[in-house]
């Protein structure tokens, strides 16, 4: 009766993950796929303690670690959105260190048991288990570290001379020591803990010379390893949702990375080796070009006459938090008639969906949000096109400039809008640390300051000329 209770709730479970990634990749679903998630992790949560072995042992150390897990967890879900990645970090920190130690007591489990009687398949499922949940354990923490920017962990890329060799290295021993093991355990099981020690040290390595700005594909890769982890301890336990479960986690961690690679026009050995963000390019100071600024007051009055804005928000609007005042603002000029819709950069902000999210948070209506592809050839009708905090995303040198580090990142087309308005604090670049050429164009105009301030006096601007203006 238990083993046919237990079957069940993992096929549901199984059944349940899929559908929830299903579901999140759409932002009309995504809370029911965050639901389904849940449920199924619970599922399975409730079919391993059905498990007779589990029934039979110990409850206190399970209720142990229920609480303990609670206690963690429970705050980790209080961080703010801009803090997303570095807790996501986190989450993939865990799950290698819950691999490996799994990993551990069942390799020193049955050798107590048995005296070391692992089928050879065992330990090699055994070693990739330790290898990548131990690995992905430090470099997951490395790399929260960095985007939290944690005083002892640089965000900057840290490099020295033969660091790939070192790290290759270290890695190639670590595969030998796992290949040894699974040849004769009897005579080199000492080497287990040497691969413990090899894939911790190069979790660490491995992330100290990517720049902080790059951690979140890094960390959508830490997830595919952390899947796999799974996945191999699956195998190990011959639990099949474990494996199910790690290889949907695993191939969704490294769809993403591979989006997001190509959405920055960036190779992965790039992000992995290319310590990104180290050297700025420098702006050339040649002839001297002029910007042209506007008042949050001139701003409104371009956009009430528009039949068509295009708002196109960035990293700064995240920092700003200036979501609500945006949302005030397409308010507004809907009920003048205007038609207002939001470009979506696959990767604006920090994070993938990192607008979707904030906007969603403001409710403006899922068919107002353009992806990339949809609104470029709708640009040359865009009366107006207010870029609110983004930069990179919107420079046109992704199309032309060969030397520049964007060369080739598909942009959303804001410069071919009729005028566009661009708010920021200042001249100073995005993420990838080069001049906007956008931003000297003629028809741009610059409105500066905070995000959230310059969009509030936009709609202070706005309500008082419905009120009395018109
Ligand atoms: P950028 O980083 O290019 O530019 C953001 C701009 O926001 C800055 O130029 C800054 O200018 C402005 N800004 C910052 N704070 C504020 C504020 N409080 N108010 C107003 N403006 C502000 O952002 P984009 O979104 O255009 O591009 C994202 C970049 O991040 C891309 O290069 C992408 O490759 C990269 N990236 C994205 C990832 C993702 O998953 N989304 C992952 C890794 C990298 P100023 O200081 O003058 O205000």
């Amino acid at each position: 009766m238990n083993e046919t209770a237990i079957q069940i709730a993992y096929l549901v479970a199984t059944a349940l993950f899929i559908f929830s990634l299903k579901w999140m990749n759409d932002p009309q679903t995504a809370r029911r796929g965050v639901l389904a998630g849940v449920a199924a992790m619970l599922l399975a949560v409730i079919g391993t303690l059905l498990n007779p072995e589990i029934l039979t042992s110990n409850y206190k150390w399970i209720a142990i670690a229920v609480i303990l897990g609670t206690v963690i967890g429970v705050p980790l879900s209080w961080v703010p959105l801009t803090a997303v990645p570095q807790r996501t970090a986190l989450s993939h920190a865990f799950g290698g260190l819950a691999a490996g130690l799994v990993g551990v007591a069942k390799f020193y489990g049955s050798f107590q048991a048995d005296g070391h009687h692992l089928s050879q398949f065992s330990v090699a499922a055994l070693c990739m288990e330790v290898l990548l949940g131990f690995l992905t354990f430090t470099g997951s923490l490395m790399a929260a570290g960095k985007l939290q920017e944690v005083k002892f962990i640089p965000s900057r890329p840290v490099t020295y001379k033969g660091q790939n060799f070192i790290n290759l290295s270290l890695l190639v021993i670590a595969v030998i020591c796992c290949v040894l093991l699974v040849i004769d355990l009897q005579q080199f099981y000492y080497l287990f803990p040497v691969v413990i020690g090899l894939a911790l040290l190069f979790g660490v390595l491995l992330i100290i010379p990517i720049g902080g700005a790059d951690m979140p594909t890094v960390i959508a890769l830490l997830n595919a390893y952390a899947g796999l982890a799974a996945v191999a301890m699956g195998f190990v336990m011959d639990n099949k949702l474990l494996i199910t479960a790690g290889a949907l986690d695993g191939s969704s961690g490294l769809i993403l990375s591979i989006i997001m690679c190509k959405a920055m026009n960036r190779s992965f050995t790039n992000v992995l080796f290319g310590a990104f963000g180290q050297v700025q390019a420098s702006t050339t100071q040649g002839e001297k070009k002029i910007v042209k600024s506007a008042t949050p007051k001139d701003a409104a009055q371009l956009m009430e006459n528009a039949s068509l804005v295009v708002i196109v928000p960035g990293y700064g609007m995240a920092v700003a938090q200036a979501q609500h005042r945006v949302r005030e603002i397409y308010d507004e000029l809907t009920e003048r008639g205007v038609s207002v819709k939001f470009a979506i950069h696959p990767v604006a902000g920090r994070m993938p969906g990192h607008m979707n999210v904030l906007l969603a948070e403001a409710e403006i209506p899922y068919e107002d949000l353009v992806e990339m592809e949809e609104i470029n050839p709708d640009m040359p009708q865009c009366d107006v096109c207010l870029v609110i905090g983004a930069n990179d995303v919107v420079n046109p040198a992704a199309r032309h400039d060969k030397s520049s580090p964007i060369f080739g990142m598909p942009i959303i087309d804001a410069d071919k809008a009729k005028t566009v308005l661009a708010i920021k604090r200042s001249m100073n670049p995005g993420f990838a640390g080069i001049e906007n050429e956008l931003y000297f164009a003629d028809k741009t105009l610059m409105v500066f300051g905070d995000a959230k301030a310059v969009a509030g006096e936009i709609v202070k601007s706005l309500a008082s000329e419905g009120d009395g203006g018109h």
